[in-house]
């Protein structure tokens, strides 16, 4: 039985999946009392356009806000910004924040997104100037600061967020480099063959792309001078942006009864495994995915949002499943990449138009007899209708045999 809902709601993140939840749940009927909890000391914004406007200089502040405080206020959510909470209590239904105070709870939404991962200290070792991750409104600020003409940038992790910062310094007319442990380009979410492909693309908007390499060593005193790989190259550098991956913001939950393995460890609804009356949403939710049978954490804006309605829906008396098709896109060098379904490694790729090497492809990818995967550049149209068999489960043979036919 969830919560009444006149009861106490407290979200623990303000930003993509706790602000669409909070209003979701204003929007299904919830009449109690709502808090927001946000250690950034921003109201929530939007984060895709930290490695496209923003970097460009296309996008500002105002542009990406989510929620504002004004709207927060109108709507009866009230915001607390600044402040990490540190611990919970699950039997006491409470948060503790770090300055001090508990917030207590009827229903709990845990949406702390991810936090980068960062270079080992062998490798790094203490700050240097120029060196940047990319996950906070700040970290674009400060890094969109240093690409000033004339940069020399090194992009540490060849996922699609390093891909869209190469793309945003070319734009800049930087000289860029990527450097990835991975043999293929944004392999985790394109596959082998379309990620091959996406090097060469990268290669032809002039980023010099350097797969197969770690970092071993970065030089300078106070400021970067270069990034020197496991091969023994050194590749001069004013600027280095480090994306080499995220972890789940679950280390406030250590300890508390949450099964925690790479996020918060949910069921079908998004409720929290091990207590009552907790739910995740967004990068930090580990849900049971019944269209796979298995468990899956996204990084996806789309899904943020999915889930907040799902978790809303449910508290506000309509027990919903999220089993979503995961769908993500990413913009590059003026063309957009979407993906609906998952590429895996082992999957067989067939190109249906077009070249992947080019700005413009649809892709197909099957396994284990299924339709598991849409891969689109440009092809926005051809995606959606694809999208249909994908959610609808169609056969690998079926798919290809129309495609043939
Ligand atoms: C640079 C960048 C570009 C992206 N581009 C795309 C794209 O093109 N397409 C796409 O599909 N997705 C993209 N994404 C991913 C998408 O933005 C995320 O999936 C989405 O932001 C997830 O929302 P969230 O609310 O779960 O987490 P987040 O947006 O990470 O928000 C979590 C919030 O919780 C706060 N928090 C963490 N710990 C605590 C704590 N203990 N107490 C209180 N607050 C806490 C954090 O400070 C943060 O504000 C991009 C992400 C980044 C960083």
């Amino acid at each position: 039985m969830p919560p009444e809902s006149s009861g106490r709601a407290v979200i623990v993140g303000a930003s993509l999946a706790g602000a669409r939840t909070a209003q979701a749940l204003r929007r299904g009927g919830w009449t109690g009392p709502i808090t927001m909890i946000g250690a950034e000391p921003h109201p929530p914004y939007d984060r895709p356009p930290l490695s496209k406007g923003i970097l460009l200089g296309r996008a500002d502040r105002a542009g990406i806000a989510l929620l504002s405080a004004e709207q927060c206020a109108g709507l009866g959510i009230e915001l607390r910004l600044g402040r990490p909470a540190v611990g919970l209590d699950p039997v006491a239904r409470h948060v503790a924040l770090g300055d001090g105070t508990r917030v207590g709870y009827d229903a709990l939404v845990v949406a702390t997104g991810s936090a980068p991962r960062v270079l080992p200290e062998t490798v790094a070792d203490g700050p240097r100037t120029g060196v940047h991750v990319l996950r906070t409104l700040d970290d674009a600020l400060a890094l969109r600061e240093s690409l000033s003409a004339g940069a020399r940038v090194v992009v540490v992790g060849g996922g699609f967020i390093g891909a869209e910062i190469a793309s945003s310094c070319r734009a800049l007319d930087l000289d860029v480099s990527i450097v990835e442990a991975d043999r293929v380009l944004m392999g985790r979410g394109l596959g082998t063959r379309l990620g091959a492909a996406a090097a060469v693309r990268h290669s032809a908007h002039g980023v010099r792309v350097l797969l197969g390499r770690r970092v071993a060593r970065l030089h300078g005193q106070d400021r970067l001078t270069a990034v020197e790989l496991d091969d023994g190259t050194e590749l001069p550098a004013d600027v280095a942006v480090v994306g080499i991956g995220s972890r789940p913001a679950t280390g406030w939950l250590e300890g508390a009864g949450l099964t925690l393995d790479d996020g918060v460890v949910c069921d079908e609804t998004l409720a929290a495994a091990g207590v009552e009356d907790v739910y995740a949403v967004g990068d930090v939710a580990r849900w049971r995915a019944r269209r796979y049978g298995t468990t899956l954490r996204t990084e996806h804006w789309t899904g943020a949002g999915e889930q907040a309605a799902a978790v809303a829906a449910t508290l506000c008396g309509t027990r919903t499943e999220y089993d979503p098709v995961p769908y993500v896109w990413s913009d590059q060098f003026g063309a957009k990449l979407q993906i609906f379904g998952r590429v895996r490694p082992a999957d067989e790729v067939v190109v249906l138009d077009g070249d992947p090497e080019s700005d413009r492809f649809i892709a197909v990818a099957g396994g284990e007899g299924r339709l598991q995967g849409v891969v689109a550049l440009n092809a926005v149209k051809a995606a959606i209708r694809l999208r249909r068999s994908l959610s609808e489960g169609a056969s690998w043979p079926s798919v290809i045999d129309d495609l043939r036919s």
